[in-house]
């Protein structure tokens, strides 16, 4: 059974510690450890670091409930009606 959810994506990149302004890019290559290392250089110093992940990069993650239950859709709007008070029931 399918089920489908909606995403949110933000892209996370890693600030160089050394210089703390530039970003750290990958330089294309992966050493062949165990996990793989990923070197990078600071697109503004030139500092050198390896990371176990590849930056930058764009992570999703799910939203609170899956998009086909018109129930859940309804129930994760933002809109909330506001309660009836004694004084606007009376003004209808
Ligand atoms: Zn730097």
């Amino acid at each position: 059974m399918e089920r489908r959810y909606e995403i949110r994506q933000e892209e996370v990149a890693y600030v160089c510690d050394a210089c703390r302004e530039g970003e750290m890019l990958s330089d294309g290559f992966c050493l062949t450890s165990n996990p793989p290392q990923y070197p990078h250089r600071c697109n503004r110093c030139g500092h050198m670091q390896t990371f176990d992940a590849r930056y930058p990069f764009t992570r999703t993650s799910r939203l609170n409930a899956w998009t086909d239950d018109p129930h859940r859709r309804r129930a994760d709007t933002s809109f909330t009606p506001a309660p009836l008070t004694a004084s606007s029931a009376e003004a209808i």
